[in-house]
């Protein structure tokens, strides 16, 4: 545990909004996320239209409801907030540049595939014949069973067999509105024979393989080498063998997919022109047309920048919309071709904002900063350390005594090693020896953070400061909650949740409870730019520890992508989850609880067998009570550990 520091809520330099703007959450949060004057993160499910939870007192309640932490909390207000902002978006750019069709969107399963959260976007989605995208079998099922809308479209991306085709096509006498889209040259066969075989056919799509490309991470989800779609000559062989089956007349949509996350609008509009002009060329070669699907891409702006750096974008959402209506509508007026019904799968600006992980912290590991007692006689490498600290704390110590005390302090460190080594120093007197000099580092750093801004201060010492930084024990699995960060070097916003209206007096990173080296979130948005790397800093600012007191910790933005990628690295299961929606006179509902597995069913993912596991640890304490070694009454405590283990979740209880 780090030392308490004294209370700084009244200090006067700072306030809540200083906690605000700290952690970016006056630009990434707006309009879902600020902090209320007692300092805490305040939740506004339904946006601009008013009502809002206090996150910290909703995380104590939902406790008294044993749902312990680590914590997802999905707001299903926000979920519709976003989804009446994207049509809203829409909706204004085809007043503003006239344009003579409609916007129809899809939501991309793949994006968080959770019954709850499918469903509700499905429900709320009713009043714009909102539909899916599925990418693969299982998802189809998904999107099968929930869509009854026979406006909403069904949109059937990814690799196909012959009964992924066929089911689709059936789906049609459902009422649903399937299209597949044929993004490998030689699924246009499979298509065709199954329609052949079953006398109906599916809705048509093309994916087009387009030469515009991406930046930043999915940049190589486009051009000639991409994994999905179909370059220009194999789409003109596909509407020629289309032709020649008389299925021509079902092609009905031109589809491409930029890549996640797209950063820079540039691209965007590339890919729209050179869409859109595929898509007049498609309609001149005979096909009936009418729809374009834009894919999904539309990014997030994570870290509040407004920039193309990967954790940002340089537009919003309206920009957005604007550019796909304009552009598109560029490319068909002149041409006398009709404006299609406008299509998006936009995924990752839908679900991010919605789910909240809320963790707590177990404690901190810091180095000792205070100067040790000394010995009754001291080897002479102690002395000399003890008298670079009294150099250092000297009052009249200038920058460069400071400096010189620094590099004596590493070469008495040096030394201490090098004589342990041959035997001439003894363990609790290097124990000393690295004592003193993270007290010289302490007290470095704290005579700098006096000093007149002006001051010229060398870089190394500058550094000391992140040398002393903390590690906060976190309960929580990155591999299970937020894989991103681990995998694709994601940013995502952390904060505590409360204590925003004290000034943060430690610096530090995550450590989480796997026993792997990446298991840790040591990269955080830098609001103020301030390690000059960029949008990106290793520590963050946080509180010291309390004794007693929680420290919680919220990730925000997370709801696309994280909770389905995760995994079970070190049987870390899923976490409880809660649907939170407001209520009209205040307050809120909790519409589902979702508990998280237990370490019974972690266990059996992997073939193990709980009860038979419980049997064998049972027969063993037999034996060990029989041989005298273990007391009845032990062996029972043992057994209860057990199979309270097997009934809770994998996380650390409080
Ligand atoms: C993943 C994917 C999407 C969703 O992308 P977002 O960036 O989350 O909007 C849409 N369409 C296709 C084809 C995809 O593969």
């Amino acid at each position: 545990m780090s030392a308490t520091s004294p209370d700084n809520r009244n200090s006067t330099d700072w306030s809540a909004a200083a906690g605000a703007a700290l952690y970016g959450l006056d630009r990434w949060g707006d309009p879902y996320f600020s902090v209320s004057d007692r300092g805490h993160v305040m939740v506004q499910p339904r946006g601009d239209r008013g009502g809002s939870l206090d996150l910290m007192e909703l995380v104590q309640e939902l406790q008294g409801r044993d749902l312990s932490l680590p914590l997802l909390i999905r707001f299903d207000d926000i979920l519709e907030d976003r989804l009446e902002r994207l049509h809203g978006a829409f909706e204004r750019a085809i007043a503003q540049y006239g344009y003579a069709g409609r916007y129809q969107g899809v939501f991309p399963v793949k994006c968080n595939q959770q019954r709850h959260v499918v469903e509700e976007l499905v429900s709320s989605g009713r009043r714009w014949h909102f539909g899916l995208e599925a990418g693969s079998k299982a998802e189809l099922l998904i999107a099968l069973s929930l869509i009854d809308d026979p406006e909403a479209l069904l949109i059937c991306n990814g690799y196909k067999d012959q009964r992924y085709i066929e089911t689709a096509i059936l789906a049609r006498r459902l009422g649903r509105q399937p299209v597949v889209v044929v993004e490998q040259a030689d699924e246009v066969e499979r298509i065709i024979s199954a329609s052949h075989e079953l006398g109906a056919a599916p809705l048509i799509g093309i994916r087009a393989k387009l030469s515009a490309r991406s930046t930043g991470r999915w940049g190589s989800s486009v051009g000639e080498r991409a994994k999905f779609g179909l370059g220009i000559p194999e789409l003109l062989a596909t509407v020629e063998a289309l032709r020649a089956a008389d299925l021509l007349g079902e092609l009905r949509l031109l589809h491409f997919h930029v890549g996640s996350q797209i950063n820079d609008i540039a691209v965007l509009k590339d890919a729209l022109q050179e869409a859109g002009q595929i898509y007049g060329e498609l309609t001149k070669l005979g096909a009936p047309m009418g729809y374009l699907d834009v894919g999904g891409g539309l990014g997030i702006d994570y870290d509040g920048s407004r920039t193309a750096s990967s954790a940002s974008t340089n537009y919003s959402l309206q920009n957005y919309a604007n550019d796909v209506v304009a552009t598109v509508k560029e490319c068909c007026e002149p041409h006398g071709i009709p404006v299609p019904t406008l299509v998006s799968e936009s995924g990752r600006a839908l679900a991010s904002h919605f789910s909240v992980l809320v963790f707590d912290v177990l404690g901190a590991g810091s180095l000792p900063g205070a100067v040790p007692t000394p010995l009754e006689s001291e080897a002479l490498i102690l002395r000399n350390l003890r008298d670079t600290y009294a150099a250092i704390t000297a009052p009249e110590a200038s920058v460069e005594a400071l400096q010189e005390a620094w590099n004596d302090a590493l070469k008495f460190k040096h030394d201490a090693l090098a004589t342990f080594r041959l035997g001439y120093l003894s363990l609790p007197e290097r124990g000393l020896a690295e004592q003193l000099t993270w007290a010289c580092c302490q007290a470095i750093a704290e005579r700098i953070k006096g000093l007149p801004a002006a001051t010229v201060i060398p870089e190394e010492l500058r550094a000391l400061p992140a040398a002393l930084a903390s590690t906060y024990y976190a309960n929580l699995s990155v591999f299970r909650s937020a894989p991103d960060t681990w995998a694709i070097d994601q940013l995502f916003p952390v904060l505590p949740i409360h204590r925003l209206d004290e000034k943060p007096e430690a610096l530090g990173s995550f450590a989480d409870l796997t026993c792997d080296s990446d298991g840790k979130i040591a990269r955080f948005i830098d609001p103020a730019r301030s390690s000059g790397q960029g949008q990106e800093k290793p520590l963050l600012e946080l509180h010291n520890l309390r004794p007693g007191e929680p420290y919680w910790i919220g990730l925000f933005l997370g709801g696309a992508y994280q909770e389905v990628m995760g995994n079970l690295h070190n049987l870390f299961g899923s976490t409880n989850a809660v649907h939170i929606r407001l209520k009209a006179n205040g307050g809120y509902q909790l519409d589902h609880v979702v508990r998280g597995d237990t370490n019974a069913e972690v266990l059996e993912v992997m073939e193990h067998n709980p009860e038979l596991l419980l049997e064998r640890l049972r027969v063993a304490s037999e034996a060990a009570i029989g041989q005298g070694s273990l007391g009845i009454s032990d062996a029972r405590r043992l057994m209860a550990h057990l199979e309270t283990s097997l009934r809770q979740t994998t996380y650390l209880q409080g």
